[in-house]
């Protein structure tokens, strides 16, 4: 059997963390049986769904290296709705109904004010031919409802959940086509799901009725359901499901300075028993993946812990990796030198311009001194071996300087800064001449 996943995202914005998740999981799940991963895009809404967000998710899928093996849109596949739900009206599994809104909020709210649950009580059922066409005379169209099974309860091995239980009696029987036509999510999605051999459904747990509606879909379609896997969902750091989340997309992460695979090693292990890690790729993710390591308590997504590990991710980035994003000129020896004092690559230019100076750095009226003799011991090193130790060793001898002391004004003389990346592999990148000039700047 080849693992056949999808994402489906509705093309009405870019993906945040919380969808992101999704794929990922989707995508993983997929990769490490060796099967196939969909991008499925939910555009029933018209009104609601744009080409150019449909574009803003490939790209966004593209930038995390997550492409999908096929793309399926359910604009195209209307014809195919058509027919499932000729096929469940000719076996009394859908039905029309005419309640406006108003009246079914009506029959909602006497329920509620019972204290029983809103389940639509089926009224269309009991329709006469007769008084289906004096509605139809009078104007009314007909929205179309999927009569659920209520013989027995609706049952499932959840891949993270365990096992499931929903009886059909305590769910309404969900509208699959409204009164203008256009389709609600619910029935495309089971009939995309049998077209296109999905075998595993990974979505977040607020979809877990849903499923219970469309495991009876797929049976009344004459179709096996494919395994379900319902995530809990991800909240923010404060607990909540906020409202930051929802909208801390792929440009937040960009602008942020994170890495694709940053946001991917964070997403994949959140939640989960197994430890995050600062990953250099996919790989170990895909090979350790599974939905036994899943939690049911909500997953916490703290964006300071992202960007804690996509430090440690960037410190073990080889050059090759991100030299199309270095300054021109700054070289893999520099990379390497400036790379464990970053937050992220782009940062890698301020230090790159510090080396190249020139650097702002005037001295105290204590240091100047100290400053002018290092410029002078500069000028008779040896450049060609270890110049900072000599340098620091010849200026401790002769000032009697140790520690800050001796240390700091040279830093601060040398690169403008209080601290930054170790000046025994700085200085040679900063070299004689630019050395020299700077010490005797900052001491003049
Ligand atoms: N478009 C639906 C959503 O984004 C898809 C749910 C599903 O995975 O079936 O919630």
């Amino acid at each position: 059997m080849t693992v056949i996943t999808r994402f489906a995202p509705a093309p009405t914005g870019r993906l945040h963390v919380g969808n992101i998740r999704t794929a990922l999981h989707n995508w993983l799940w997929a990769r490490r049986h060796g099967g196939r991963f969909i991008l499925r895009l939910d555009d029933t809404d018209r009104e609601r769904s744009s080409e150019a967000s449909a574009q803003g998710i490939r790209d966004d899928l593209a930038w995390l290296g997550l492409v999908p093996d096929e793309e399926h849109r359910q604009s195209d596949r209307f014809h195919r709705y058509e027919e499932a739900l000729e096929r469940l009206r000719a076996i009394g599994r859908v039905y029309p109904a005419y309640e406006t809104a108003q009246e079914l909020d009506l029959k909602r709210k006497v329920l509620l004010g019972r204290a029983k649950p809103p389940v639509y009580d089926r009224a269309a059922l009991e329709l006469s031919d007769a008084e289906r066409e004096r509605l139809e005379g009078e104007g009314r169209r007909p929205h179309w409802r999927f009569k659920l099974d209520h013989s027995a309860p609706i049952e499932w091995t959840d891949l993270i959940r365990g096992h499931q239980h929903i009886d059909p009696s305590l769910l309404s029987d969900p509208v699959v086509r409204r009164e203008d036509g256009s389709w609600l999510y619910m029935l495309p999605s089971a009939v995309d799901d049998i077209d296109l051999a999905v075998t595993h459904v990974v979505r977040g747990e607020d979809h877990v009725t849903n499923t219970a509606l469309q495991i009876q879909m797929f049976e009344a379609l004459s179709a096996a359901p494919p395994a379900f896997a319902h995530e809990a969902l991800l909240v923010g750091s404060e607990g909540k499901l906020s409202k930051r989340l929802g909208s801390l997309g792929i440009e937040g992460m960009q602008e942020a300075g994170i890495e694709p695979i940053a946001l991917l090693a964070k997403l994949a292990r959140i939640g989960t028993s197994l430890p995050v890690e600062p990953v250099a790729s996919l790989k170990p993710l895909t090979q350790t993946f599974d939905f036994v390591s899943f939690g049911r308590a909500p997953a916490r997504f703290d964006m300071d812990e992202l960007a804690g590990l996509n430090a440690r991710i960037v410190h073990q980035l080889p050059f090759e990796a991100v030299a199309d994003r270095l300054p021109s000129g700054m070289t893999a020896e520099a990379w390497e030198v400036i790379r464990p004092n970053l937050k992220s690559v782009g940062e890698a230019a301020d230090w790159w311009h510090i080396v190249e100076g020139p650097v702002e750095a005037n001295a105290g009226d204590q240091d100047r001194e100290f400053l002018q003799a290092a410029a002078e011991e500069a000028e008779r090193l040896d450049w060609s071996s270890a110049p900072w130790s000599a340098l620091t060793t010849a200026l401790k001898a002769s000032t009697g300087r140790t520690g800050k002391a001796l240390f700091l004004p040279l830093r601060r003389a040398l690169t403008g800064r209080e601290s930054g990346p170790e000046m025994a592999a700085l200085l040679p990148l900063i070299g004689r001449e630019g050395s020299i000039k700077r010490l005797r700047a900052a001491a003049a």
